[in-house]
């Protein structure tokens, strides 16, 4: 499989002079909430506003979403922000609703990229459009199955493409929700330096004040983006509580983050 400049255009078009930004809540839970977030994102480096409307919680009995009702928030936040609009998609016909709202970036979540299965659904439903498709690694530390989605996906013709690394599960007790497996993703960039390759630090720290660090190392690794958890008022978060960053921290962190140069 051969992932080409073209597979990038999308990213290439949006002629950034920093690092890709997708930020927004874990969970859209209002439209209050969704809303009250997207407009103090307006107007900043953020790109794609990312919102959850399916949840897919570890352990049932915890929030899993609001579903369909939260596109027509996010269609407002379009509508009144001009912010692109990103979320989670899991099957066929989360897909559909997708299209019907005009949602720009769909990403495939980590308990999804595992399956061929969905992850052949997903790309049969996209058929035809232009739907930028980002996968996060898989759960487990496998570059093989993270492989598999993408040229899945790939050989059923989606090609505006990226990968987001968002960490691994493990049973040790470490300082990590997910563990980062840096060498992984370069050896993905290195095989299709082409992919655009974003960074979730969010899900990899699990705790806000680890956000800044990793996002830092994922960008001295010239990673092409962010996707940061994002809530106007973390603490109450109905989902990934401890992980979200209010807007003025999110704004301030956009500030001091380094790009390395060419010269570093
Ligand atoms: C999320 O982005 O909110 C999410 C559920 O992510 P992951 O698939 O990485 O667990
Ligand atoms: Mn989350």
């Amino acid at each position: 499989m051969e992932i080409k400049k073209e597979n990038r255009s999308w990213l290439d078009a949006l002629a950034l002079s920093h690092p890709l930004v997708i930020a927004g809540p874990c969970s859209a839970e209002t439209e209050e909430q969704v809303l009250d977030t997207a407009h103090q994102l307006k107007g900043t480096d953020v790109t794609y506003y990312r919102a959850g409307v399916w949840k897919p919680r570890t352990r049932p009995g915890n929030f899993e979403g609001v579903g369909a009702l939260a596109l027509k928030w996010l269609q407002r936040v379009k509508e009144d922000t001009g912010l692109k609009l990103a979320t989670e998609v899991a099957n066929a016909s989360h897909v559909k609703l997708c299209l019907q709202y005009d949602i720009d970036l769909l990403w495939i979540g980590a308990r999804s990229t595992v399956s061929p299965f969905i992850v052949q659904e997903i790309a049969d439903a996209l058929k035809g459009t232009e739907k930028v498709v980002l996968v996060k690694n898989p759960v487990n530390p496998d570059l093989s199955l993270w492989l598999g989605a993408i040229e899945r996906l790939h050989a059923s013709d989606i090609k505006n493409l990226g990968v987001i690394h968002r960490g691994f599960s493990t049973y040790e007790k470490t300082l990590y929700r997910n563990i980062p497996e840096w060498q992984m993703a370069i050896d993905l960039k290195n095989k299709y330096p082409n992919l655009p390759l974003m960074c979730d630090p969010s899900h990899i720290g699990g705790k806000r004040g680890m956000v800044f660090d990793i996002s830092q190392t994922a960008l001295d690794l010239n990673f092409d983006g962010l996707m940061i958890e994002t809530h106007r008022d973390p603490e109450k978060a109905w989902s990934d509580a401890t992980q979200q960053v209010t807007p003025t921290t999110l704004i301030k962190m956009m500030e001091d983050l380094r790009v390395r140069k060419e010269s570093d």
